[in-house]
């Protein structure tokens, strides 16, 4: 009997039978996330139903020396889920439970396979305010987006990820379970665990239940789009916006590719589609009066006149202005299913040298390239499209092409990845961002947790 046999009888015997699947075509649902060409199988699937399976499961593939790979909801985009090395697929999907939304602490308590926008759509009818908004946000669990540090849009007014998780249960390659912080806001009881868990990308402990921070929903919201001649004009806007002291929740901006593209593929239902760039704010408080003293400090700052600003306050109009920034990777995918989706991160001020110089990068090398991000934090994403280009030629372009990207990014003052993480894509990256130094303490605590090195091996550290 081999291990991989030995690790189904095991976990058959400790979980029940039929609860270790090794049917083909179920493996093979599990065998990508949402990175663009990439797939590995997976021996086993176990979907765990509680943190004593997890803790079983653990146990026995750190005993039988089998790799185990964490999953959530499948939607990364570095190939953090993806089996690269085979073994067990441990999917948190059924761990899916809202367990308590605590309004007098505000506190959410959550296991991690919940939906993120299910816990915000949780929190809400309390009144209550979970900030982070991945634009997957209806398809990624939170176990993922901790494990990821994840964010989105908001992050300019309200952070990510990390800012929220007040405390972790996870569970050790041992089988050993950790309990750490709780509902409360400060903790200063020894090291940081959960801090060490989080973006640690299923690479030191697999998490099975998570306590965050909620904050009051405020009152009224609404999303402002101004067209731009240029990008630069765009982000010097962005600068003015900030200087006149309105935090607006998102600023996100799409140069003009990335416009085009979703025009063509909306057959030009979005606003504005001829110009260079947009900019899509979004502002919230609790009184509309100071809604109405923000628009009008916005409009002065970017000196746009009214009319040419969108102001949408309802829900379809508001809609319709996020459509085409939320269409963006479904319209590249259409385009080029094969894509090289960076998501670097610059200080606000070197967007525009950091997408200029890219540009004219890949212009002169005939590749179509389309960006958009967030232009409120520094973190802009930057798809390549393979289109009709030969495979073989692509995968050869491919490896130069990262590590021009990031030493740019880097060259700025900024870092190769803002919020997807390394995983096994950018593994080979990671020294160009991280001293040696670094690296060597990244591989002891990776050592500490996990010291046969079975949790997600092949990914963050090369
Ligand atoms: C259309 C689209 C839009 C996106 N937009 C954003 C965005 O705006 N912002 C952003 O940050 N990301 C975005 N993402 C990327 C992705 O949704 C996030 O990285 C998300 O956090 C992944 O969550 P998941 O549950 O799908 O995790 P998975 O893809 O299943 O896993 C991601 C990583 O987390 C680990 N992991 C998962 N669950 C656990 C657990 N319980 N314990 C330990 N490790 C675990 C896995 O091993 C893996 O390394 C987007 C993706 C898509 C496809």
């Amino acid at each position: 009997m081999n291990r991989i046999e030995t690790v189904i009888r095991r976990i058959e015997e400790a979980l029940g039978q039929g609860r270790a699947a090794f049917e083909k075509d179920i493996l093979e649902a599990y065998s990508r996330d949402e990175t663009s060409d990439l797939s590995a199988m997976p021996d086993v699937l176990v979907r765990a139903e509680s943190t004593a399976e997890v803790s079983a499961v653990l146990r026995i593939c750190n005993e039988e020396m089998v790799p185990v790979v964490p999953r959530g909801a499948g939607s990364g985009v570095t190939g953090g889920a993806v089996p690269v090395n085979g073994g067990v697929v441990l999917s948190l999907e059924r761990m899916n439970r809202i367990i308590e939304i605590d309004r007098e602490n505000m506190v959410a308590v959550v296991e991690p396979g919940a939906i993120t926008g299910d816990i915000q759509k949780a929190a809400l009818a309390e009144g209550l305010m979970y900030p982070p908004d991945p634009a997957s946000l209806e398809s990624c669990s939170i176990g993922g987006n901790v494990a990821e540090i994840a964010g989105g849009p908001r992050a300019v007014k309200y952070g990510t990820t990390r800012d929220y998780v007040l405390g972790l249960q996870f569970v050790l390659a041992d089988g050993s379970v950790i309990s750490t912080g709780g509902k409360f806001v400060k903790n200063a009881t020894g090291y940081n665990l959960a801090g060490i868990i989080l973006g640690s990308e299923g690479t030191l402990a697999v998490i099975t239940k998570i306590h965050l921070r909620l904050i009051p929903a405020p009152r009224h919201s609404l999303d402002l789009l101004a067209p731009f001649g240029s990008l630069e004009e765009a982000m010097e806007a962005v600068y003015r916006i900030l200087l006149s002291k309105t935090v607006p929740a998102a600023v996100e901006f799409m140069e003009e590719d990335a416009i085009r593209l979703v025009a063509g593929f909306h057959r030009k239902d979005i606003p504005f589609p001829e110009a260079r760039a947009h900019l899509l704010i979004q502002i919230d408080g609790d009184s509309e009066e100071s809604l109405h003293r923000d628009i009008e400090k916005i409009a002065a700052a970017i000196g746009l006149p009214g009319e040419e600003i969108i102001v949408a306050a309802g829900g379809p109009q508001r809609e319709r202005l996020w459509k085409a920034r939320r269409a963006i990777r479904e319209a590249i995918t259409a385009e080029s299913p094969v894509f090289l989706a960076e998501d670097c991160v610059v200080p606000r001020s070197r967007i525009p040298a950091f997408l200029a110089g890219l540009k004219e990068l890949f212009n002169a090398r005939g590749l179509r390239s389309i960006m958009f991000g967030h232009a409120g934090d520094g973190n802009v994403h930057v798809d390549v499209l393979k289109g009709d280009m030969d495979y073989e030629k692509w995968k050869e372009l491919v490896p130069g092409l990262r590590r021009e990207i990031y030493l740019r990014a880097i060259g700025l003052g900024g870092t190769i990845t803002g919020e997807h993480g390394i995983g096994c894509l950018r593994r080979g990256y990671l020294p160009l961002a991280a001293s040696s130094a670094e690296i060597e303490l990244m591989k002891r605590i990776k050592k500490a947790f996990d010291p046969n090195g079975i949790i997600n091996p092949g990914k963050i550290i090369p």
